[in-house]
């Protein structure tokens, strides 16, 4: 149940994440695009050369986009474990990351959508998002992650459901 190993499909997921936001900082930081189309651009590019399919892509996008999202109405603690799990080694080496651009213009551009539904913001095993703590909805059980992770099911109560923070 709590079995640490992650499976071959499982370690992808978290290498495409960290691909698409890298990506996504880099398209990002040229300033010509917007968040969504930087998104979309990373995207485009990782399935070009065919390691991922298009549906894998859109799907772990959409786990990235949430974090954003997230990161986007929180605090530079909140940002700087994204930008910690994207980048450790931009970090490690005190490089102005691309990626903290991309949380900057995801705070902007997300801010209201953020607001706007709580769903975006529900968790659930099997996905893959950046550092944080998962509480469980259904018994309050946390995790703490200090790395971009899939998520397991719930260690107490093997539920599927949970709320993030920072
Ligand atoms: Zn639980």
């Amino acid at each position: 149940m709590t079995d640490e190993k992650q499976t071959p499909e499982e370690h992808e997921d978290v290498s495409l994440y960290q691909k698409l936001a890298d990506r996504a900082a880099e398209i990002l930081r040229d300033g010509r695009k917007t968040l969504d189309e930087a998104l979309k651009k990373a995207g485009e590019e990782v399935t070009a050369g065919g390691e991922y399919t298009r549906e894998r892509a859109e799907k772990v996008s959409t786990y990235l986009r949430r974090d954003l999202t997230g990161v986007g109405k929180k605090s530079q603690q909140a940002r700087d474990a994204v930008i910690n799990a994207v980048e450790p080694h931009r970090v490690a080496a005190g490089v102005q990351s691309g990626l903290a651009k991309l949380l900057t213009t995801a705070a902007d551009v997300l801010n209201e959508l953020a607001g706007k539904s709580e769903q975006v913001l529900e968790f659930k095993t099997g996905e893959v998002t950046s550092p944080g703590t998962l509480t469980c909805k259904d018994c309050g059980k946390e995790m703490h992650f200090k790395s971009t992770v899939k998520i397991p099911p719930c260690p107490s109560c093997h539920k599927t459901l949970f709320r993030k923070s920072y």
